[in-house]
């Protein structure tokens, strides 16, 4: 994944409270063949960073972004649009004393004076796409023996496996 590197010079001597803003545009790269999602995300928005004791608050609010994605089942891309509630992260200013596990706050890149927040933003991607997407509800998905899109039109490999036919049977005699 590239890095979003957003500097956070000015937030390190402003008082506790200090706040810095900035618009967010830029594409993401998003690879998740679980989710079936192969493609550009663009990122708009707008991103407000507070300066709190040891960390810096960063408040996003992200437009909503279009994906094509993969059906898992017949493998046509359609398109999904995600909508973001506004989220938070928090970035570390210092190493926290005590670790705690579901803690999900990021450390801040103190030599550069910077934060990244490429991963976030992913993360919260991935957070409102749904595994295993589906085009359409009762997608019949692709036939296992030649890949005819069954949606499209019917192959003849279900013909053999369909009940009613004759040959079915007669297996059942042997
Ligand atoms: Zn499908
Ligand atoms: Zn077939």
């Amino acid at each position: 994944m590239h890095k979003w590197p957003i500097k956070i010079s000015s937030l390190f001597n402003a008082p506790l409270g200090g706040k810095s803003s900035l618009k967010l545009s830029q594409d993401i790269d998003i690879f998740e063949e679980d989710f079936g999602v192969k493609g550009l995300a663009q990122i708009k928005g707008d991103l407000d960073m507070f300066k709190m004791e040891e960390s810096v608050a960063a408040i996003f609010r992200i437009a909503p972004i279009k994906l094509d994605v993969s059906c898992c089942k017949c493998l046509n891309e359609f398109p999904v649009e995600i909508e973001f509630p506004e989220f938070e992260r928090v970035f570390l200013l210092s190493k926290p004393k005590s670790y705690e596990k579901n803690d999900d706050s990021i450390m801040a890149d103190l030599k550069n004076c910077e934060i990244d927040v490429a991963q976030p933003i992913y993360q919260e991607i991935l957070l409102h796409l749904s595994p295993n997407p589906v085009c359409l509800t009762g997608c019949k998905g692709l036939c296992s023996k030649c890949g005819q899109n069954l949606n499209d039109s019917t192959c003849k490999c279900s013909k053999i496996v369909n009940p009613e036919n004759p040959f079915s049977t007669l297996k059942n005699l042997f």
